[in-house]
């Protein structure tokens, strides 16, 4: 009788074991399938690192190529489909956002951290444990990485040309970096606020694409730019001593917010709906005149015509220019560089709101591209339009990119003024340090760190890599330099063996370092978190 009592507690007892068991097998799998895929997108942008890395060529749905270097527009461009990979993706689009460069390196830095936590787990080191030494490690690197930044001037444009073109080093239109480095340097200068001195709002400056000559023809142009043609209909192409006008309303037959049908049974009615449409938009025209505006800028409109046929007669009539489709967003950029008020009802038209430059015309780019040249501006606001050339498309779309990245590392100047040297230094020197550090931490934690140290040496390693070197002797080298004190040693991809990277003048901010090492680890630690996928 009694035996069967005990039975089935133990029954019970054996299978929650066998439950709890098989939970835990099953976030290993999960956690393991996550690190695997993000592994692959780190890996697949491995190769496009540093001055010698290669490019990609993406094929998208509808046929477009795009040929690029940059880490934000390689991942952006891929279809990915596993969850965690898209957390790469997006931790390169934090990465353009908040620096604007080192996009490649921090999903390299990702992939790293990644295969290391992926040894620590095997190790048995339980994931939190990992995730809360990754932080601590990423704190001290960043202290690490402050203390070995030096602060720079802003007003050492010598060296702020040598760091926008480290960031140009690695594009594919490096070799027109004499001109797109010191144009990056006077755009982000020339916009700076003084009310808001630590940060620069890249919306000021206007880069206008424009297909043909090559990318040595490109041009800040001292005045603004606005990538539309004029209206034509016999109005003038070019107007002296402009006063500009910058309208939000439309020179159209007015439109009922609802539908609604007019019906006219007759020829008088018909001819006097006829004219009396006539008649409102001259009024409309007349008023434009009266202000003493001759050249007329007219935001975009969707619900109705911005301009109609008619008013355009008139105004060729009035000898007034005529400029269409200003898109809503340039608004205030238009009116900042022109300094002119936007006016968004015809009562409005007064003169004061207009802005005065010597010449306004029409100048073509070659092939039927055309764009308005504004010179001679008044009271020009902080804003400066930037003509970029380029032989083809390709081409053309990555100097945009690379401008974008040169005018970002700037603008990462302004908002941190320190430096860095570049090739692989800093990320060597934050391993040595930390590695150090490790020795006073007992425990798992001394792990960690010390994978966390090892991690970094891949951007180094990967650098010597990409330009052909042998990375293990490269990597080796390195690190006894480091450990021996020389924390601006970095690989010099031309020389082939490791030098100091500031004689070389191979430079880049603090910033970037620091927040690719920084968002690497908090986008690890958040993979690892995830122990389901539902
Ligand atoms: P990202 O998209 O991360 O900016 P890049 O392809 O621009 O990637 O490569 C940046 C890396 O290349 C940085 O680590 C930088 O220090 C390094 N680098 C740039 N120019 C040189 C150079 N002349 N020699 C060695 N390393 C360089
Ligand atoms: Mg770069």
């Amino acid at each position: 009788m009694a035996p069967a009592a005990p039975a089935v507690p133990t029954a019970a007892v054996k299978s929650g074991r066998d439950s709890n068991f098989k939970d835990k097998e099953k976030s290993g799998s999960v956690r393991n399938s996550n690190i695997v895929a993000a592994k692959a997108v780190a890996d697949a942008v491995r190769t496009s690192l540093g001055p010698r890395g290669m490019d990609k060529m993406i094929q998208s749905g509808n046929g477009d190529v795009t040929i690029t270097n940059d880490g934000a527009t390689i991942l952006n461009q891929m279809s990915v489909i596993h969850p965690t990979a898209k957390m790469l993706v997006e931790l390169s689009k934090a990465q353009d956002i908040e620096a604007g460069d080192g996009t490649t390196t921090v999903v390299v830095i990702a992939g790293a951290l990644l295969d290391a936590a992926q040894k620590l787990l095997v190790k048995g080191i339980h994931p939190t444990a990992i995730s809360e030494s990754f932080q601590r490690a990423a704190s001290q690197a960043e202290v690490i990485l402050q203390n070995m930044a030096t602060p720079i001037d802003l007003a050492n444009d010598e060296l702020l040309v040598k760091l926008a073109t480290t960031s140009l080093n690695s594009k594919v239109v490096s070799q027109h970096s004499w001109l797109l480095a010191p144009m990056a340097v006077n755009a982000v200068k020339k916009v700076l606020d003084d009310s808001r001195p630590d940060n620069v709002d890249l919306k000021s400056i206007k880069i206008i694409k424009k297909m043909g000559d090559t990318v040595e023809e490109s041009e800040m142009i001292d005045g603004a730019l606005i990538d539309q043609k004029t209206m034509g209909r016999g109005g003038p192409t070019r107007v002296e001593k402009a006063k500009i006008a910058l309208i939000q309303f439309q020179l159209s037959a007015p439109k009922t917010d609802m539908e609604n049908q007019v019906i006219i049974s007759d020829y008088a009615q018909m001819d006097r709906a006829l004219k009396e449409e006539r008649q409102y938009l001259l009024d409309l025209c007349k008023q434009i005149k009266k202000s003493g505006c001759n050249v007329v800028l007219i935001q975009k409109s969707i619900l109705r015509d911005a301009v109609s046929e008619l008013s355009l007669h008139f105004l060729a009539k009035m000898k007034i220019m005529v400029v269409k489709d200003i898109e809503r967003d340039d608004i205030e950029f238009y009116s900042n560089i022109l300094g002119c008020r936007p006016v968004a009802s015809p009562d409005h038209m007064v003169p004061e709101s207009l802005g005065s430059a010597d010449l306004v015309e029409e100048i073509s780019t070659g092939g039927d591209g055309k764009v308005i040249k504004v010179t001679g501006i008044q009271s020009s606001g902080p804003a400066v339009s930037i003509l970029l050339r380029g032989s083809n498309k390709l081409v053309l779309e990555e100097a945009d990119r690379s401008l974008h990245d040169a005018l970002c590392v700037i603008r990462c100047l302004v908002k941190k003024r320190f430096l860095l040297p570049g090739g692989g230094a800093p990320e060597m020197e934050v391993a040595c340090r930390l590695r150090e550090k490790a020795n006073e931490r007992g425990g798992a934690e001394q792990y960690c760190w010390r994978a966390f140290a090892d991690a970094l040496e891949l951007v180094p390693y990967t650098l010597a890599e990409n330009a052909g070197l042998s990375p293990i002797h490269t990597v080796t080298e390195l690190r006894t330099q480091h450990a021996n004190g020389h924390a601006n040693f970095g690989v010099n991809v031309r020389k082939g063996f490791v030098t100091d990277m500031k004689e070389e003048n191979v430079v880049q901010p603090l910033l970037v370092s620091y927040n690719a090492i920084k968002q690497a680890a908090e986008c690890v630690r958040s993979i690892l978190k995830i122990d389901d996928i539902v």
